[in-house]
């Protein structure tokens, strides 16, 4: 071997398996055996020597994983429901329940406060390999406290070791005594002073939440202050919304329990990515899981994401990936690409991240098991041997 001189911030090397996660892999993953990487400035280069360097022998080396779907900023918890229903029972009087009952919740709390409580949260998150993660407003249903959601989703990106992509989810169901029409104008009459503090619009489209008129209405608006469409689609009926999101260029339809083949058909066709969430469909006992085949038969990308929020409490990609291979029938590779580069499409960063490609952010997971397989077949605990974000280790023991 040559002697290299030019030195870099980081080296990875000797992997027992390199998922480099790559658009093009035939494989889905991208899997070299025996690979190894570099960063510098934060991205990944070819080459060199490293200032650090990180022994992963007999370890797998894959992108971060980038969780395209959380709710992870709320007060309070919702335990008391969720036993009850796991036990065919009902919630004790007073028991916080469903997004309205979180929103007191979340309206008691200051910007500190819903800070304080979500920051345990992220820091899991982290630990557990993400290194990109969407947070959405949608717990406060006023004009007041979803603006306190955005700013502490911009104190989280301050003070979390991962990239925050911010959401607004004004659109997240309708207050309680209120006129479905005059919310709908109220979360439209927000969308300005919402421009410029997130990257993304969101709305709940489903029986009971916003019909697809309302929701319409509210991804055209966010379209003209700059701010890009997602959507909660079909969770428990079929609305009929797909086409027009996909006519509207949402960049992700979410949960899609209840879309028809022909209309995921429309949305791959318009590139819009569809986001899987296992872990929700386990947690509310849905009584239509998604089956993701589906939407692999229709050609959409998939991105697998947590949806962490008070009625899904898991915060581990590794959790998705593994409800994704037993309980969707998700193939190894199909979940890690879902996780990885099907995330970052999911949020637009298809281009920066997902992926270990020359010029992209070093995002960098090493996981202490002997192949991809395992990340599937381990039902507990972290596999996570080093977390790397834009070249900098940041989570678990790091180096060692
Ligand atoms: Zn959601």
């Amino acid at each position: 071997m040559t002697e290299q001189t030019q030195v870099v911030d980081l080296v990875i090397t000797d992997a027992a398996e390199l998922l480099t996660c790559a658009p093009e892999a035939p494989d889905l993953i991208g899997r070299l055996r025996g690979g190894g990487l570099a960063a510098d400035g934060g991205r990944i280069v070819s080459g060199y020597r490293g200032r650090r360097v990180i022994d992963a022998s007999g370890k797998v080396v894959l992108p971060g994983f980038v969780d395209s779907h959380t709710h992870v900023v709320f007060g309070g918890d919702r335990a008391a429901e969720y036993a009850a229903k796991a036990a065919g029972t009902s919630p004790p009087a007073g028991a916080t329940v469903g997004i309205t009952g979180t929103m007191a919740d979340t309206r008691a709390l200051s910007v500190a406060e819903l800070v304080q409580q979500a920051l345990p949260r992220v820091r899991e998150m982290v630990a557990s390999g993400t290194t990109t993660f969407e947070s959405k407003t949608g717990y406060g249903l006023s004009r007041e406290s979803e603006q306190r959601l955005l700013v502490a989703n911009a104190l989280l990106a301050e003070a979390a070791d991962a990239r925050l992509v911010s959401t607004y989810l004004g659109g997240h169901a309708i207050e309680p005594g209120r006129d479905p029409e005059e919310w709908t104008a109220e979360i439209i009459a927000q969308l300005p002073e919402v421009a410029g503090s997130a990257a993304f619009n969101d709305v709940y489209c489903d029986d009971g939440y916003f019909t697809p008129a309302q929701a319409e209405r509210i991804l055209e608006a966010g379209l003209a202050h700059g701010l890009a469409p997602k959507i909660h689609l079909d969770a428990y009926s079929r609305t009929g919304f797909a086409e027009v999101a996909a006519r509207l260029g949402v960049v992700s339809a979410d949960h899609l329990n209840h879309t028809s083949d022909a209309e995921l058909e429309v949305l791959a066709e318009a590139g819009a990515v569809g986001v899987y969430m296992p872990c929700l469909d386990y947690a509310v006992a849905h009584p239509k899981p998604l089956d993701p085949a589906r939407l692999q038969r229709a050609g959409m990308e998939i991105a697998l994401a947590t949806d962490v929020c008070p009625g899904c409490w898991t915060t581990s990609m590794q959790t998705a990936i593994v409800m994704a291979c037993r309980t969707g029938g998700m193939s190894v590779a199909a979940a890690i690409r879902a996780a990885t580069l099907g995330g970052a499409r999911a949020l637009g960063l298809g281009d920066q991240i997902g992926s270990l490609t020359a010029g992209r952010e070093a995002d960098v997971l090493v996981l202490d098991i002997p192949s991809h397989e395992h990340l599937a077949y381990r039902l507990s605990g972290s596999t996570v041997d080093s977390v790397v974000r834009a070249g900098a280790v940041v989570g678990a023991e790091g180096a060692r």
